[in-house]
C-alpha cells in the first residue's frame, strides 16, 4: 500500500481549495463583524442583523472537506478497516499496541500530518490530522489517541516553539519512526495541571529535572518527550518551562502502566525523572513560557479528542446499524424496523452531525487563525457527551451481542468514557465556555 499521505501531498502542495479559501474568507469577515458588535456592545439582535450582511458570500456547509481532506478520509479509513480492524479485538484484550500497527501508521505519513514536507512530513493542513484522528477512532479509539497526540500535541509543540534547529533536528524524526508524548499530569496536578511539581534546575551546560509524571498516553512507544517542569518555583506557575527529553537519557525510566477501562490498547504510564540532565538545546522554547505553551496546545489537542469522540461515536453507531437493520430479525422482523428503534438510531445519527459539526467549525476557525477556544472547548464536551450517549445505547440495541467481548459495541461504550476525562474533563470545558460567555455578555 502506498503511503496515504505522500499520494495526497501534490494536491494539499496545489493551492488552497475552494472550500477552505471560502471557510477562511467567511471567517475572517465573521470576525470582523463580531468585532464591531462587541465594540457597539450589541448583543444578539443587533449581532444577527450583521450577520445578515454576509449573505452577499456564498456560504459552504461546514461539512464540506477539500479534495485533499476527502480523500484523506476515505484512504485513512480504507486503510483503518482493512489493516487495523482485524487488530483490534486483540489489541485490547492484549492492552498493547501491536508493534506493525505503530509502524504502519509511520510508513503511511499518518504521524506528521501538519509537519513540512522539508522535515519528512505530509505537509497537510490541521483539518486533514482531524479527519485522520475521526476516521481512524471510527475503528479504534486506541490508534486514534496515538496519532492525535504525536500530531496535534508534540508535533505542534515542536512546531510552534522550537527554535530552527529545534525543528532541524526532532522533526524528521518525529515524521518517520519516533513516537511522542506530552509530559504534563503528574500525581498531584490533574485539572490543576500548573501545581505541577516536576522541577528544573539549570547545570553549567543545560538543565536538570526531577520529578514524577503521571497517566502519560504514548509513554511506552515514545522515543521523544516534551515535559513540563518548573525552573523557579518562587514564581509559580510563570517558572513553568519545556524540556525535550530522549528516552534512553541516564535517570529516565518509564514506569507503572495503568491498566484501564478503556482505550486499552493504548498505553498510559508513570514516568520518573531521577537526575535527568539534558543539553542547552532541549529547551523548547523559552524559560517561563511553558504554562502558555501548554495552554496553547491543549486547546488544539482538544479539537483533535473531540475528533476521536466523533468518530468512536460514529463507528459504535454504524456497527449497530448493521445489526439492527441486516442481521437479527425478532417477531419475525429486523429489530432495525420496529419505530421504537428507528427513532432511537435516527436521535443518535443527528447528534452525531452536530459533534461533528462542532469538530469542523472549530478546525477551521482554527486554520484561519480566528479564536476558537470556546468553539474546542463547546467541539470536545459535546463530542464525549455524543460518544458516551451513543455508543452506551448501542450496546442496548444489539442487546447480548452488545454486551459480550466478541464485537466492538462494548469496547466503544468503554473506550468512550475518557472523552470526558483527558486534555481536560468536562467541567473544565465547561468552566472555559462559562468563564468567556461572560466576558462576552457582561457590560
Ligand atoms: C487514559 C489517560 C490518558 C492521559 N494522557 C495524558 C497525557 O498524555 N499527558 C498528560 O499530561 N496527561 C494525561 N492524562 C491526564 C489527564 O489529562 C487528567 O486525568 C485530567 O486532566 C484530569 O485530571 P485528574 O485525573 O487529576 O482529575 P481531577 O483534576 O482530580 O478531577 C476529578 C474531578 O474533579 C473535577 N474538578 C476538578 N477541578 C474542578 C473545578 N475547578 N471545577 C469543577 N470540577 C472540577 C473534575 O472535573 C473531575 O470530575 C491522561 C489521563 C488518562 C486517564
Amino acid at each position: 500500500m502506498a503511503s496515504i499521505t505522500r499520494v495526497l501531498r501534490p494536491l494539499a502542495r496545489s493551492a488552497t481549495s475552494t472550500p477552505l479559501r471560502l471557510a477562511t474568507r467567511r471567517s475572517l469577515l465573521l470576525t470582523s463583524v463580531h468585532r464591531q458588535a462587541r465594540n457597539a456592545a450589541a448583543f444578539s439582535t443587533t449581532t444577527r442583523k450583521q450577520d445578515a450582511d454576509l449573505a452577499s458570500l456564498t456560504p459552504t456547509p461546514i461539512s464540506h472537506l477539500s479534495e485533499t481532506e476527502s480523500l484523506m478520509a476515505e484512504t485513512v479509513s480504507k486503510f483503518a478497516v482493512e489493516q487495523i480492524g482485524p487488530k483490534v479485538r486483540d489489541m485490547d484484550e492484549a492492552e498493547t499496541m501491536d508493534p506493525a500497527v505503530v509502524e504502519q501508521l509511520f510508513e503511511q505519513g499518518l504521524m506528521g500530518i501538519e509537519i513540512p514536507e522539508e522535515y519528512g512530513g505530509a505537509g497537510m493542513n490541521f483539518t486533514s490530522a482531524i479527519v485522520a484522528i475521526e476516521e481512524l477512532a471510527r475503528v479504534d479509539p486506541s490508534v486514534s489517541v496515538m496519532v492525535d497526540v504525536h500530531n496535534t500535541l508534540v508535533n505542534t509543540a515542536v512546531l510552534k516553539y522550537g527554535d530552527a534547529n529545534a525543528k532541524k533536528t526532532w522533526l524528521p524524526k518525529l515524521s518517520t519512526g519516533t513516537v511522542g508524548s506530552f509530559c504534563l499530569s503528574e500525581p498531584v496536578s490533574g485539572s490543576d495541571a500548573f501545581a505541577l511539581q516536576t522541577k528544573a534546575e539549570k547545570t553549567a551546560d543545560g538543565y536538570k529535572i526531577n520529578g514524577s509524571k503521571m497517566w502519560i498516553t504514548n509513554s511506552m512507544e515514545a522515543g521523544f518527550f516534551i515535559v513540563f517542569a518548573n525552573l523557579d518555583p518562587s514564581k509559580g506557575y510563570k517558572g513553568i518551562t519545556a524540556f525535550i527529553v530522549e528516552r534512553d537519557t541516564p535517570g529516565f525510566s518509564v514506569a507503572k502502566k495503568e491498566k484501564k477501562l478503556g482505550i486499552r490498547a493504548s498505553s498510559t504510564c508513570v514516568i520518573n525523572f531521577d537526575d535527568v540532565v539534558i543539553p542547552k538545546s532541549q529547551i523548547l522554547g523559552e524559560e517561563g513560557q511553558g504554562y502558555k505553551y501548554a495552554i496553547s496546545l491543549l486547546n488544539e489537542g482538544r479539537i483533535g479528542i473531540a475528533a476521536q469522540m466523533t468518530g468512536l461515536a460514529l463507528g459504535a453507531w454504524e456497527n449497530a446499524a448493521q445489526y439492527v437493520w441486516n442481521d437479527r430479525r425478532q417477531f419475525g422482523q429486523l429489530i432495525g424496523s420496529f419505530q421504537g428503534m428507528q427513532h432511537q438510531l435516527a436521535q443518535a445519527y443527528t447528534e452525531i452531525a452536530a459533534a461533528r459539526a462542532l469538530v469542523y467549525n472549530a478546525a477551521r476557525k482554527k486554520e484561519a487563525g480566528q479564536d476558537f477556544v470556546q468553539d474546542a472547548a463547546m467541539a470536545k464536551l459535546y463530542a464525549s457527551q455524543v460518544a458516551g450517549r451513543v455508543a452506551g445505547s448501542a450496546v442496548e440495541w444489539m442487546g447480548g451481542m452488545g454486551f459480550v467481548r466478541e464485537g466492538i459495541a462494548e469496547k466503544m461504550f468503554r473506550d468512550s468514557k475518557i472523552g470526558a476525562i483527558y486534555e481536560g474533563t468536562s467541567n473544565i470545558q465547561l468552566q472555559t465556555i462559562a468563564k468567556l460567555l461572560q466576558k462576552q455578555y457582561t457590560n
